[in-house]
């Protein structure tokens, strides 16, 4: 078990070179709200992000409020999200969101954890890309890269995403929890893939555990 001190300090220098290696690590799903972001998220399940911003350009122009989710015919919203897959629990979902915000918020997104952690559909994961991105309110996001590379690295032991966030949370200035989710999902999809990563040409891989090991 290493010191939350060396842990800390590993995260501070993986932060700077990070930074300076993806100095455009924003989110890569296009929005212009806190309730297209939502829309963009849920969309993006099990599907790529230039695939969701393909289909929001018209969803978008087409779907203006919550109301606009809310009271579509469920039919018509499938067919408007279907290239994104798996599109009758996404239409489903966005609907029933839409419905919640309705009832309970105004129709307007709720910007704390507990809240949107209510709204059908949302677990922590969402509400974290909300708050971080839409909100400009920390929040870590451990999406699949996340959960890999900082297993990688050696941030965390655990496997369950809500551990593993909680872990973060301990070692990363909270400052940086958005900005340091938008570099791991960046690196994870770049250089520290899922099959093979690039440890040769990894910049961090001097404080990477499992990078250290497979170096010559
Ligand atoms: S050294 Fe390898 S395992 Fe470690 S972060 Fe880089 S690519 Fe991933």
């Amino acid at each position: 078990m290493k010191k939350p001190e060396d842990l800390k300090k590993r995260i501070k220098e993986i932060l700077k070179i990070l930074t300076k290696e993806i100095p455009d690590s924003t989110i890569a799903l296009k929005f212009s709200s806190p309730l297209e972001l939502l829309i963009a998220t849920i969309l993006s399940a099990q599907c790529t992000d230039v695939k969701v911003n393909q289909v929001t350009v018209s969803l978008f122009k087409k779907y203006r409020s919550a109301k606009d989710y809310a009271e579509a015919r469920l039919e018509k919203l499938e067919e408007d999200v279907r290239p994104t897959g798996f599109y009758r629990n996404k239409a489903k979902s966005i609907q029933k969101c839409c419905q919640e915000l309705l009832k309970r918020f105004e129709g307007k997104i709720p910007n704390t954890l507990e809240e949107l952690i209510t709204l059908p559909g949302v677990g922590r994961k969402t509400a974290n890309v909300i708050l971080g991105n839409a909100f400009h309110l920390p929040g870590i996001v451990v999406d699949t890269h996340v959960q890999r590379v900082s297993q990688r690295i050696g941030l965390t032991q655990n496997n369950d995403p809500t551990k593993i966030e909680f872990d973060l949370m301990e070692i990363v200035p909270k400052e940086e929890w958005t900005h340091l989710s938008n570099l791991l999902i960046w690196h994870g999809r770049r250089t520290c893939q899922a099959k093979k990563p690039l440890c040769e040409t990894c910049p961090i891989q001097k404080w990477c555990d499992y990078g250290s090991k497979t170096k010559q």
